[in-house]
C-alpha cells in the first residue's frame, strides 16, 4: 500500500477512509462479508497478470505451469467441499455464471420460471430490465400473500402451465429455508432442468445450517462473496452429464480469460470453508439473525413470513409509517448500514419501497453474538421511531463505533483503533 499511496494518493486515501467505514460500522446488507487476509492477498498477486484462456491442461495461452494448478486445486476443493461432481470456477460474478446456465442450455424465447425480484428473486431470474428477462420468456412465482412463504403447490400449478426449460429456485431476499425436493418433483413434473441459484446461502450449505440442493438440482450456481466469504467471483455445480455444455458455456460462449487472481482467492476461501471453525461460524451467522429478529418482533417489526431460518429478514415497515429508503438512510447516519428493499406485493416503487434487508453474515464474521445482535435491534428500533432526530443518529454511531472497535473485523486487523 505504500506504493500506492506515493504514487496515487487520491485512490489511496478512498480505500483508507472505505477500510475504516468497514471497521467502525455495522454492516448488516445481507450480501457483503469480510474476506480474510489471505483471501485478500490472493486476489491483490501477481496471477492478475496471466491470461489463461481455457481449462487446466487444455489452454490457448503458454506459461500456465503455476496457474493449471492453481485452477485444478481450486476445482478439488469445490468438488470435495460440495461433494459435487463437476464444478467450473471460472464465472466472474454470479450474473454471469446463471447467463452462462442459460447459454448452455437455452435458445432466446425459451421459457424460464423464476421468483419474482419484488418476491426476493435475483435480477437474472428473468427481471424484464435484465438480459434475462429481455431474451428468454421469463415466467414468475410468488410468495403466499397472507404467509409470505413459497407455496409450492402454487409453483407446480404455474410450471405446469408455463412449462419452462428451466426451473429456478433461490433468492436474495426469502428468509426461508427451500424445499429441494420439492422443487425436484415440479422440475420433473414439466419436463424442466432445475437450476438452484444458492449465492445467499452457500455458506450456510457448507456449514450444515442449510439443506445442500447438490444432490437435487441439474445445476447450482452460487457467488463466492456472500455467505461463502470468499473473493467476487462464482462458480457453476453440475451432473457430469451437463460439464461439457457448462464448461463450453462459460468459455468460450461467454467469457474470454478467467481471473486467475480470483480463482487463487476462491481456492483459498474454499480452504477457510473446509474448517471447522468456518462450520462453527455458519452455525453462528443463523443464531445471530435469529437472535436480531426475535429482538426486532418483540418491539413491534414485520417481519416478512415472521421470521428467520437463514443469514437474512425482511422488515416491512409499513406498520411504523416510515418508507424503507427514509430508514436505511437515517440507519445509515446511525453507524448501521443496509439497503432499502422492496417487499412481496408492495404498493410503493422500487426506488422507495417498503422494506429493509438485513443479514447476518458480515457481523458474525467480526465475531458479533446474540448479546450484540439484541443491541443491534435495540438501536434499530430507536433510530426508526425518531428518523428526524439527528443527534441521536450522531450519539448511536459513536456507540456503534466503539462496539465495533472491539470486535476487528477479518482483513482489517492491520488498522489500529
Ligand atoms: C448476488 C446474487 C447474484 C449475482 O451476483 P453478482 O456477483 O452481483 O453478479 C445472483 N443470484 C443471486 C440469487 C444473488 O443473490
Amino acid at each position: 500500500m505504500n506504493n500506492l499511496q506515493q504514487y496515487d494518493p487520491e485512490i489511496f486515501h478512498l480505500i483508507e477512509q472505505e477500510e475504516r467505514r468497514q471497521r467502525d460500522k455495522i454492516r448488516l446488507i445481507a450480501s457483503e462479508n469480510y474476506v480474510s487476509t489471505a483471501v485478500m492477498a490472493a486476489t491483490g498477486s501477481v496471477l492478475t497478470n496471466k491470461y489463461s484462456e481455457g481449462y487446466p491442461g487444455k489452454r490457448y495461452y503458454e506459461g500456465q505451469q503455476y496457474i493449471d494448478q492453481v485452477e485444478s486445486i481450486a476445482i478439488e476443493r469445490a468438488k470435495t467441499l460440495f461433494k459435487a461432481e463437476h464444478v467450473n470456477v471460472q464465472p466472474y460474478s454470479g450474473s454471469p455464471a446463471n447467463l452462462a446456465v442459460y447459454l448452455a442450455f437455452l435458445k432466446p424465447g425459451d421459457t424460464i420460471l423464476g421468483m419474482a425480484l419484488p418476491h426476493g428473486g435475483h435480477l437474472t431470474h428473468g427481471a424484464k430490465v435484465s438480459i434475462s428477462g429481455k431474451y428468454f420468456n421469463a415466467e414468475f412465482y410468488t410468495l403466499d400473500e397472507t404467509t409470505g412463504r413459497l407455496n409450492y403447490d402454487a409453483i407446480r400449478e404455474t410450471a405446469l402451465r408455463c412449462k419452462p426449460k428451466i426451473l429456478i429456485a433461490g433468492h436474495s431476499a426469502y428468509s426461508r429455508i427451500l424445499d429441494f425436493p420439492a422443487f425436484r418433483k415440479i422440475a420433473d413434473a414439466c419436463g424442466a432442468l432445475l437450476l438452484v441459484d444458492m449465492a445467499h446461502f452457500a455458506g450456510l450449505v457448507v456449514g450444515g445450517v442449510h439443506p445442500t440442493p447438490i444432490p437435487y438440482a441439474d445445476v447450482v450456481t452460487t457467488t463466492t462473496h456472500k455467505s461463502l466469504r470468499g473473493p467476487r467471483g462464482a462458480m457453476i455445480f453440475c451432473k457430469q452429464e451437463y460439464a461439457a455444455a457448462i464448461d463450453k458455456a462459460v468459455f468460450p460462449g461467454l467469457q474470454g480469460g478467467p481471473h486467475n487472481n480470483t480463482t487463487a482467492a476462491i481456492a483459498v476461501a474454499l480452504k477457510e470453508a473446509a474448517t471447522d471453525d468456518f462450520r462453527l461460524y455458519a452455525q453462528q451467522i443463523v443464531k445471530n439473525a435469529q437472535a436480531l429478529a426475535a429482538t426486532l418482533l418483540d418491539r413491534g417489526f414485520n417481519l416478512v413470513t415472521g421470521g428467520t431460518e437463514n443469514h437474512l429478514m425482511l422488515i416491512d415497515l409499513t406498520n411504523k409509517g416510515i418508507t424503507g429508503k427514509v430508514a436505511a438512510k437515517a440507519l445509515d447516519a446511525a453507524g448501521i448500514v443496509l439497503n432499502y428493499n422492496a417487499v412481496p406485493y408492495d404498493t410503493r416503487k422500487p426506488f422507495d419501497p417498503s422494506g429493509i434487508r438485513l443479514g447476518s453474515a458480515a457481523v458474525t464474521s467480526r465475531g458479533f453474538k446474540e448479546e450484540q445482535m439484541v443491541q443491534i435491534g435495540k438501536w434499530i428500533d430507536a433510530i426508526v421511531a425518531d428518523p428526524s432526530n439527528l443527534q441521536l443518529q450522531q450519539e448511536t454511531a459513536t456507540a456503534v463505533q466503539r462496539l465495533c472497535i472491539g470486535f476487528p473485523a477479518p482483513g482489517l486487523e492491520h488498522l489500529a483503533a
